[in-house]
């Protein structure tokens, strides 16, 4: 029998947060690292994308939190910026009835003074990127010498990034007797290395669920080439009708090719690659987590360890080179005991690569011809997926910072004032200096209208579109 939260030894308060957060169960990382972090114990970790990691490490830093001053007590590394804020919002969430509790995301790509304010004031969690973090220990405004707990997330890949360096200079400004939880997708050399120096007597949880997910799945294969792929794909969304679909590529430069022709296809579509700026990455995945976007085109660099939870339907665009590349993206689909749908398209020359897949994942894939590649034409297609997103995106110049709290939104929009149901209120986000809440489509102008001749907490706040 899988436990329960209660069978965690965690306080009721915890309990009652994530019961209403909607969590019914410990997922199995968080059933087996939860009780060895509340006993002080050091955690080396192995779980897919989307198993709860994230939880499992707050939850007993949030038990043994000490709010009555402004010390800080935690340390979250983590590799890119989209990570940080994503590690921060749950955070946030889960500390929901932790009162005064105040965590901030020291990350690259924003400014730093309003960080050095911020430190300044103090904070009892910080969530970084190691290149900023290390910064702020240069400028000595920031102080790691009491922290109780550090967390190196998604280890693996800030070593890939580069920042072993960083990391050990962080990690020797840290008091010797801390609690280091170490997660990682891949256990090489490096990883252990790191984890021998830093750990102490680590417990080693592997949770090895992502095959299972994965043969959970339905996939399917399409022999398309590569010049017919585009047409395949609109063809796929017309047939499928999804609400949210990732379209991976192998290279920056399909994501760019794909996502321009979508776009004259006139389809709501967001592109996710490493070059963009951190501004605009942001945007696009606030817009892809409301339903403002349907479909994301990413390569695997910009999509990894983002949450996204339910998408409907995952499509392999090229076939990845690496058959463990395969598993991470049709995890994607199908969790938390949801059906899933993947996709692929191959050429014919690509067999090996995909027995490769059907080895490593242990699963058939089913091969499948699409008919629509004879018949159908795009034109007809295209039209048919024209603004097809079920929500819009609306800017609105307060955030954290100016103290707008979500109900303060929906209070604007649905009130008196605003006449909206609340129904037509989709996400809401709240960032530090501004925030975005999707409206359903048909009342998005009407939405927009309320909120600029209307107040936001008696005052006026710019409220754009968000294109
Ligand atoms: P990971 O770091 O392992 O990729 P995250 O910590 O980002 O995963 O969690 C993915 C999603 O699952 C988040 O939206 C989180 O709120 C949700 N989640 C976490 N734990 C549970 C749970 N026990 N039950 C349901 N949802 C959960
Ligand atoms: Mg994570």
């Amino acid at each position: 029998m899988t436990p329960t939260f209660r069978d965690l030894s965690l306080s009721a308060e915890l309990i009652q947060v994530v019961t209403e957060l909607g969590f019914v169960r410990p997922t199995p990382v968080q059933a087996q690292a939860i009780p060895l972090l509340l006993k002080g114990k050091d955690v080396i970790g192995q779980s897919q994308t989307g198993s709860g990691k994230t939880a499992a490490f707050t939850l007993p830093i949030l038990e043994k939190i000490d709010l009555t001053g402004r010390q800080l007590q935690a340390l979250v590394l983590c590799p890119t910026r989209e990570l940080c804020s994503q590690v921060a919002r749950e955070i946030r969430k889960l500390g929901r009835r932790h009162p005064g509790l105040q965590v901030l995301v020291v990350s690259g790509g924003m400014p730093i003074g309003p960080q050095l304010g911020s430190l300044d004031k103090g904070v009892h969690i910080v969530v970084g990127t190691p290149g900023r973090v290390l910064d702020h220990l240069l400028r000595e405004s920031l102080e790691l010498g009491e922290i109780t707990t550090l967390v190196l997330d998604e280890a693996d890949r800030m070593l890939e990034m580069g920042f072993q360096e960083d990391m050990e200079k962080i990690i020797s400004r840290t008091p010797a007797n801390r609690q280091t939880v170490l997660f990682s997708a891949t256990f090489p050399k490096t990883i252990e290395a790191l984890s021998k120096s830093y750990q102490r007597a680590p417990a080693r949880i592997t949770i090895q669920e992502e095959t299972q997910t994965v043969s959970s799945t339905r996939q399917v294969i399409y022999e398309v080439d590569p010049l017919e792929r585009m047409k395949a794909l609109l063809w796929l969304i017309d047939q499928n009708k999804p609400e949210s679909v990732i379209v991976f590529c192998n290279f920056k430069t399909s994501v760019t090719e794909l996502s321009r022709q979508l776009k004259e296809a006139g389809a709501s579509v967001g592109a996710l690659h490493g070059d963009l700026e951190q501004r605009d990455r942001d945007r696009i995945m606030a817009k892809f987590r409301n339903k403002s976007t349907k479909i994301l085109i990413a390569t695997d660099v910009a999509a990894r360890g983002i949450d996204i939870p339910n998408l409907d339907l995952v499509v392999n665009f090229e076939l990845p080179a690496q058959p463990e590349i395969y598993v991470h993206r049709v995890g994607r689909t199908g969790r938390a005991g949801q059906k899933g749908f993947a996709v692929s398209f191959y050429s014919s020359r690509e067999t090996s690569k995909l027995k490769a897949i059907e080895s490593f994942a242990g699963i058939s894939l089913q091969r499948k011809t699409a008919t629509v590649l004879q018949s159908t034409d795009v034109a007809k297609l295209q039209g048919k997926i024209q603004g097809d997103a079920a929500m819009r995106t609306l800017f609105i110049s307060g955030g954290r910072k100016e103290k707008m709290r979500p109900g303060d939104i929906l209070g604007a929009l649905t009130g008196e004032a605003g006449g909206l149901k609340g129904t037509d209120i989709g996400k809401i986000e709240i960032h530090d200096h501004f925030s975005y809440v999707a409206v359903a489509f048909p009342v998005a102008q009407l939405a927009l209208e309320r909120l600029r001749n209307g107040r936001i907490k008696g005052r006026k706040f710019r409220i754009e579109p968000v294109k």
